[in-house]
């Protein structure tokens, strides 16, 4: 039995191969390879596809949190409200300028951020002084768009910024509006393993605020001025390779059927696992990225093991709420506490998931997860036997 691929780029590889070959080998041949032709090519591309009205590239994910916080001027003070359920680096971006993340629970349904707990969380930390609330970073996490519905009145309500940490949920859409139209800014990353990566290392911010894109297109080039010598700010060095823009251009024009692609593959997952895990809700209205697949399950460490021995990798993301991380674990939680942050860490579970995994493997995955599920059942009821002799 072989071991399939928990992410599968090598057969996004040999469909594309030759074009992104020929892609790169056009900017090996005018070599202009920061910021050539091929990066405001391919921004224009993707704020097409998604509908954004500016889409400033830069070197990754996390650059593009700093940049937007950055352009809002949040710093020390400032009070910035992020789920504790989500990758670092959501929070990252908020320490590293000095600013204090605050952390929110999260939905039992959908993973992300909820609305209750970040209303309870923005009254408390303005009765208790602790800062400035400045702004509020929704995750889409696993590619489900969060409920920005109810996260926009919030921030309206209350005067604060709406920024969505899209680096897993880049064409995935709520009310028919793409992610990356949803919040005041988007981030999003092109990391190899999110549904649109390159070949290394990417991110964007999009927006549909003009001057505010004028201004992140002066922060990610060190803030500068007038002319490539002037300086008008602190800013950072943050860019999108040519090379990776030139393998974006050919990544994109397959994304629309990818991502057709990934709903299948969910769809089929969905039916086969019913019953024996608990399976990913959307919410209406809510189209996924499909960035990860992921179940929850009281047997998730057994499950785990039982697939790793049949060569079917897996994956726990994430292991720990971020207010449990060093480094970050004097930062604020709202008072009510993160519990169903804390109980997904203990039962998630990620399964392989990736456009181009057929019908036949997911049986095998299937078929394996059944298993692993009947025989907890088995030992259980072998306790309950054990405890009536
Ligand atoms: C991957 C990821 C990031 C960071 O992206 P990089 O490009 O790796 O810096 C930020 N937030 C979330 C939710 C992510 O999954």
């Amino acid at each position: 039995m072989s071991t399939c691929p928990f992410i599968d780029l090598a057969s996004q590889q040999a469909r594309i191969g030759d074009e992104i070959q020929a892609s790169i080998a056009r900017v090996l041949s005018h070599g202009q390879y920061i910021f050539g032709p091929e990066v405001s090519e391919f921004e224009e591309a993707l704020g097409d596809f998604v509908g954004a009205g500016h889409v400033v590239s830069c070197a990754n994910g996390t650059d593009a949190l700093t940049l937007i916080l950055m352009a809002e001027t949040i710093g020390p003070g400032d009070l910035v409200f992020v789920p504790a359920f989500t990758f670092v680096a959501t929070a990252e971006a908020v320490a590293q300028l000095g600013a204090t993340p605050v952390f929110v629970d999260v939905d039992e349904r959908s993973f992300n951020i909820c609305p209750a707990s970040l209303r309870a969380a923005i009254d408390e930390a303005r009765e208790k002084g602790l800062g400035r609330p400045a702004a509020i970073v929704a995750v889409d996490l696993f590619g489900q768009p969060a409920d920005y519905r109810a996260l926009r009145m919030i921030a309206d309500d209350v005067g604060l910024c709406l920024i969505g940490d899209a680096a897993q949920s880049l064409g995935g859409a709520l009310d028919n509006r793409r992610v990356g139209t949803l919040a005041d800014y988007t981030s999003t990353s092109f990391f190899p393993a999110k549904p649109l990566g390159c070949y290394g290392d990417g991110g964007a911010v999009l927006t549909d605020d003009g001057e505010k894109a004028e201004l992140l297109r002066s922060l990610r080039m060190h803030g500068k001025g007038a002319h490539k010598y002037d300086t008008a700010r602190v800013g950072l060095n943050s860019r999108l390779d040519t090379i990776q823009a030139a393998i974006l251009i050919q990544k994109l024009a397959i994304f629309s059927d990818e991502l057709d692609r990934r709903q299948d593959v969910a769809a089929r997952y969905n039916k086969r696992l019913d019953g024996l895990c608990k399976t990913p809700e959307i919410k209406d209205g809510a189209y996924s990225s499909w960035a990860l697949y992921t179940v929850r399950s009281t047997e998730r460490d057994r499950i785990a093991a039982d697939l790793g021995d049949s060569k079917i990798p897996t994956a726990i993301y994430y292991p720990k709420p971020l207010h449990r991380m060093g480094g970050y674990d004097h930062f604020p939680v709202v008072s009510s506490g993160v519990p169903v942050a804390e109980r997904l860490c203990e039962t998630v579970l990620s399964l392989p998931m990736h456009p181009y995994l057929d019908g036949d493997t997911q049986e095998r995955i299937a078929d394996a997860v059944c298993k692993s599920v009947a025989s907890a059942k088995a030992d259980e009821m072998g306790h309950v036997v054990d405890g009536l002799r």
